[in-house]
């Protein structure tokens, strides 16, 4: 998958997107990423890319024409249209079922805003949806749009060591992950649960999902409001919950 991102700032996405995991998928050729400085595309000696908002108010606006033509640089001579999302606190909020259905593209543009935005024109010809990684507000898109990347590019084929290591974790089926445990056995006279040591895989595989109800009705009850849960996941949330009233 290919990610081209407009930002002020390449150097901040280089040095996160440049290690670890998603380097090494860079390096294997799994996705590619490329980083386009707006200020590039200004036309003025000092490189500005900002300017006055017209409704006052304080603050600047990223310009339309440095954004557009960093875009075009991406766009032009394409035969589709690019998928592009700006990253904005007005927009939709990110989740685990975004990220899967983005992870389907085969390329996306993102525009990383600073300051107290961008023109809304060159919004309206450009974007596809406006992406918010939660309700608060940041300086910079650069972020968020590393947040996006890095949530997406797990999940392409390959980029993960274990194939589908990510379908137990947290949010993928609308829980949250059960606790996990490594070696030593015995840490601060803390035991790793008996079920784990015990070999039995019906009883692991019940037990890891009791304790993702349990983290899940502890952490976000809101989620399981949305979950799909069976009549004994009710049950044993109930039981749960009438046994210990002070947790939840
Ligand atoms: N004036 C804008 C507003 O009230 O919606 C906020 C501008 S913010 C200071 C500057 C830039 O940071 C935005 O253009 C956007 O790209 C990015 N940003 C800030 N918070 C964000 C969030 N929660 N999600 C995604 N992007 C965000």
């Amino acid at each position: 998958m290919r990610f081209d991102v407009l930002t002020l700032f390449p150097e901040m996405l280089e040095a996160v997107l440049g290690s670890s995991i998603i380097g090494r998928a860079r390096a294997a050729g799994l996705v590619e990423l490329n980083f386009i400085d707006i200020r590039d595309y200004t036309k003025n000696k000092h490189r500005k890319v900002d300017d006055y908002p017209y409704s006052g108010g304080g603050g600047m606006l990223m310009s339309p024409e440095p954004v557009y033509s960093a875009y075009m640089s991406v766009a032009e001579g394409l035969s589709y249209k690019p998928y592009t999302v700006y990253m904005s606190p007005r927009g939709s909020v990110f989740t685990q079922d975004t990220a899967v259905s983005l992870a389907k593209l085969d390329h996306m543009v993102i525009l990383c805003g600073h300051y107290e935005g961008v023109d809304q024109r060159v919004l309206d010809e450009i974007a596809d949806a406006e992406i918010s990684i939660g309700d608060f507000v940041l300086t910079g898109g650069e972020i968020p749009a590393m947040a996006v990347i890095d949530t997406v590019a797990r999940l392409i084929p390959g980029v993960l060591a274990g194939s589908g290591s990510y379908q137990n974790e947290s949010h993928f089926q609308g829980l949250l992950e059960h606790p996990q445990y490594t070696r030593p056995y015995e840490w601060h006279g803390k035991k790793v649960p008996d079920v784990l040591m015990s070999g039995n895989h019906e009883m692991i595989d019940r037990w890891k999902h009791e304790q993702s109800l349990i983290a899940t009705l502890r952490n976000r009850p809101d989620m399981l409001e949305k979950a799909w849960l069976t009549v004994g996941d009710a049950e044993f949330i109930e039981r749960y919950k009438a046994e210990n009233e002070d947790k939840v």
